[in-house]
Parts: structure tokens; C-alpha cells; sequence
């Protein structure tokens, strides 16, 4: 903040995200995700948008007066003023198109600031690398894979939402439905919880195991630097498939609304913690829950932690499998892949499983 570097990023981010979000507004039916633009409070949202403009303008400004960062904070500035033409907060809604699809802008913008809000508090609050900066080496590499897989989000709800039932309907036996569905609502999120992490620890497992598969995990295994950005670095395939079997228990199951809600909002935060540089010891929590040491160890290059701790939400799932690895006097001292590095780049990371060379070992 001495310098203005910190304000002028936020100036600059703040900005951007409000041009994004006026677009948004008269866009609706290209740029909003249909599911969630059905719960909005318009009002609220209002109130959100004119905030961060009203941030924006005075990070802007705070840059400016600190002075060596004026760049940055004439940016932001120009960003608020964008946004101001636009519209600004009182934007009308857009008129309403007939679009074959649309881009998940809005959940990017909302997850991106509560994600970021909440995450970068818990690593600065009790860092596990309290030498790893914000703005780490790869930070935009891994937030190009953050924006992206936002964006994408209507192919992934495709597969979940579409995908799923049309392929599975067969599976349906609505007396088990209906039991299921009588049950209370925490053994519901209980059992989803359970049911979608044997199939995620059997999906994981495979792709470290099967040399095929690896080439495709193994650019989410790349990162070198753990914080809530890198586990968004997915090859675009890999998603596709482990929600597609992680959602195929609870429709299945018939699972109701709400419970499958709690899971998915749950699912979501332990993806983005499990990663993050948060150095919290959890006390006996830790033997319930995923962790990020639990999956730091996971990501470790170090010998000792190859292929282990598979589980995304359960680690007794490692304990009953025998891939159990958490020494709790330690992390982990190095991260990414053994042997041959991959290419940097999103484009060349998605075209690297299908390079006809002798494929990477996995780890061994
Ligand atoms: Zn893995
Ligand atoms: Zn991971």
C-alpha cells in the first residue's frame, strides 16, 4: 500500500470487474448464466456494482496521491469512468435475444471477488509460505485458467444438469428415489458427500495410474506454486469427466434441491481451500476433512507423497485405501511434476495429451 502497487491493482481490478458487470447488465441473455440470473436480487447487485466503482475511483485515487504507481491508478480511474458511460449502476436490464448459448460472465465476476476476498484473507491471516507473494510467479497463467472455466461454465452445467439424466435415465428406480428423498436433509449432503468422493478417489486414482490418463492430469500436477488460483489449472477435459461422475451418484440417488446445493457450494470452497496457501493446522478436523496440507502433500513432488491422498472431500477414504500421506509435522518441500516438465501455455497444455511421443511416466 507504501507504494500504491496494492491499491493500484485493486483500482485496476475493481474497474475492470465493473465495465464487466454494467456488460453484463445490458447483455443478460449472451454474457449471464440462466440459472443463476432466475435467483438474482437486482437491488443488491445494484448496491454491489456502485460499490465497486466507488472502490475503484478511490484506489484510483489513493494511487495517484502515493504517487509512484500513477499508471495503475489512471487506469482504474478510466475503468470507473468506462463503466460510468456504460451505465453505471443504474444500467437498464438488456432486451432479452434468442441465444443458442451464453458465457458465464456474471458467475465469474461474483466468484471471482467472493474467492477472492475469502481466500486471500485465510492465506494472509496464517500463510503457509509467508514468503510466497499474491502476485506469484504463474499468478495469470493459473488466473487465465480461473477465467476460463467460468466462462465455461454452461458446457459443464451441460454435462451435469443435461448430460447426466439424458445418459443415465435408465438408472432410475423411483422407489429408491422417493426413500432417499424422505430421508432428513444433513444424511442427504452426507451421502452425496460420501458417494461423490468414491467417485472422485476411483476417477483421480486412474488418472494417476494409467499412463493415458496422467498426460491429461498431470497439467493440473504442474503447478509449482500452491495457492486458491492454481487449482484452477485443469485440462479442459478433466472437469468434463469428474463431474460428470461425481454428479451421476446423486441423480442417481434423486437427492433434493437443497442438500445438493449445500454440496455443490461446499464441493466448490474445498476445491479453492484445499489449494490455497493457508497454513492452518485444523486441529482434529484435519482427520475429517480434506486440508490444504492433506492436498499440498498430494501435489508434493517430493518421493515420499507420489500418488497419495486422492480424496477431494474424505481423507479416510486414503486411510481405507492405503494412499493415506500426511506426515503432521511438515509440508511439503517442492511441488509438480517428476521428470520431464510441461509446456507453458493453456493452448500448448490442452494439446499436450495428444502429442504422439512417448508419453510422460507417472510418477512412480
Ligand atoms: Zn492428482
Ligand atoms: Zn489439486
Amino acid at each position: 500500500m507504501g507504494e500504491g502497487r496494492i491499491s493500484g491493482y485493486l483500482s485496476v481490478a475493481l474497474g475492470t470487474l465493473s465495465v464487466l458487470a454494467v456488460l453484463c447488465f445490458l447483455f443478460p441473455d449472451v454474457l449471464t448464466t440462466p440459472s443463476l440470473r432466475a435467483s438474482y436480487d437486482l437491488p443488491l447487485l445494484r448496491r454491489l456494482l456502485a460499490g465497486g466503482m466507488i472502490f475503484s475511483a478511490a484506489f484510483g485515487l489513493l494511487t495517484f496521491i502515493l504517487g509512484r504507481q500513477r499508471r495503475l491508478g489512471a487506469l482504474g480511474i478510466l475503468l470507473t469512468l468506462v463503466a460510468t458511460y456504460l451505465g453505471g449502476s443504474s444500467v437498464p436490464v438488456g432486451p432479452r435475444y434468442d441465444t443458442p448459448g451464453f458465457i458465464g460472465l456474471d458467475w465469474f465476476i461474483l466468484d471471482l471477488l467472493a474467492s477472492a476476498a475469502t481466500y486471500t484473507a485465510l492465506e494472509k491471516i496464517v500463510p503457509h509460505r509467508r514468503d510466497q507473494p499474491i502476485l506469484r510467479p504463474d499468478f495469470w497463467h493459473d488466473g487465465r485458467y480461473f477465467i476460463f472455466n467460468h466462462l465455461a461454465i454452461g458446457i459443464f452445467l451441460f454435462v451435469s444438469v443435461k448430460l447426466v439424466p439424458s445418459l443415465f435415465s435408465w438408472s432410475v428406480n423411483t422407489d429408491l428415489q422417493s426413500w432417499f428423498r424422505s430421508l432428513p436433509g444433513v444424511m442427504q449432503f452426507l451421502a452425496i458427500l460420501v458417494t461423490a468422493d468414491l467417485m472422485e478417489y476411483a476417477i483421480h486414482r486412474a488418472m494417476h495410474e494409467v499412463p493415458a490418463l496422467w498426460r491429461f492430469h498431470a497439467v493440473h500436477h504442474s503447478v509449482e506454486r500452491m495457492d486458491w488460483v492454481a487449482g484452477s489449472r485443469l485440462h479442459f477435459l478433466e472437469p468434463l469427466v469428474t463431474r460428470m461422475a461425481v454428479m451421476l451418484p446423486a441423480f442417481v440417488l434423486g437427492a433434493s434441491d437443497t442438500p445438493l446445493l449445500c454440496y455443490i457450494v461446499w464441493a466448490g470452497f474445498q476445491a479453492g481451500l484445499v489449494h490455497s496457501n493457508f497454513g492452518l493446522n485444523f486441529g482434529p478436523l484435519k482427520y475429517l476433512i480434506a486440508t490444504p496440507q492433506f492436498h499440498h502433500w498430494h501435489h508434493a513432488s517430493d518421493r515420499e507423497a507420489i500418488d497419495t491422498n486422492y480424496a477431494a472431500h474424505l481423507p479416510v477414504l486414503d486411510r481405507l485405501f492405503g494412499t493415506y500421506h500426511m506426515p503432521l509435522d511438515r509440508w511439503p518441500k517442492h511441488y509438480g511434476v517428476v521428470g520431464d516438465p510441461l509446456p507453458k501455455g493453456m493452448l500448448r497444455q490442452f494439446f499436450y495429451p495428444f502429442q504422439r511421443k512417448d508419453p510422460t511416466p507417472p510418477p512412480v
